[in-house]
C-alpha cells in the first residue's frame, strides 16, 4: 500500500503544472497561485467551473476542489430499436439468436439470447454446446457476453458464411 501510495503521489507530483500568463487558469483566468494536475485543474481562487468543467468530490491539502473536464467522450444516444442477430450451425440450421434493445433515451440496452429448439426460439443458451456454435468455436460462450457489450454493430464475424445479421 505504501508503494501505491508513494506511486500516486510521484505520480501527481509529475502531473503537477502551475498556471502561467500562457497557460492561466481556465476558471479565474489568473496567472498565478492555481494549478492543473493532469486533466484536472484546482482554482485557489475558488471560483466556479467553467463551461466544460465540473466540480469534483476530490479535494486538494487545503480543501480545494479538484474540477475535472466535462466528459466529451459520451457517445450518441441510439435510437429506440430492437435488433437480433442470427448464428447458424454448421449444417445451416439456425442456433443461436442475440437480442439487443435500445431505449432511445440512452439508457442501458437490454440484451439476451435465445435458442431455437427445431420449431421456436427459447430464451437462454440452455443445452448448446458451444463447440456447435461455429462463431465462438475459438473461444468460451462467456464471450458471447463480451461480444455483445462490444455492441453489435463491430461484432466481427470470423466465418462469415455462418454468420447471418438480421436487422428488425
Ligand atoms: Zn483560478
Amino acid at each position: 500500500m505504501l508503494i501505491s501510495n508513494f506511486q500516486s503521489v510521484t505520480t501527481m507530483l509529475s502531473n503537477f503544472q502551475p498556471v502561467t500568463k500562457q497557460n492561466s487558469c481556465p476558471h479565474c483566468f489568473k496567472p498565478d497561485w492555481c494549478y492543473r494536475i493532469g486533466e484536472l485543474s484546482v482554482c485557489k481562487r475558488n471560483a466556479e467551473p467553467a463551461p466544460g468543467w465540473r466540480i469534483t468530490c476530490k479535494r486538494d491539502g487545503e480543501g480545494t476542489p479538484f474540477y475535472a473536464p466535462v466528459d466529451k467522450t459520451k457517445k450518441p444516444v441510439r435510437p429506440k430499436q430492437k435488433r437480433s442477430w442470427v448464428y447458424f450451425s454448421r449444417d445451416g440450421q439456425p442456433l443461436v439468436r442475440v437480442w439487443r434493445e435500445d431505449d432511445g433515451n440512452g439508457g442501458k440496452p437490454k440484451r439476451w439470447q435465445e435458442r431455437w429448439d427445431g420449431k421456436k426460439w427459447v430464451k437462454g443458451l440452455k443445452g448448446i454446446k458451444r463447440e456447435d456454435i461455429p462463431i465462438y468455436r475459438y473461444s468460451e460462450v462467456s464471450n458471447l457476453m463480451k461480444l455483445i457489450a462490444h455492441g453489435f454493430g463491430s461484432m466481427p464475424c470470423i466465418e462469415p458464411q455462418f454468420c447471418a445479421i438480421n436487422s428488425v
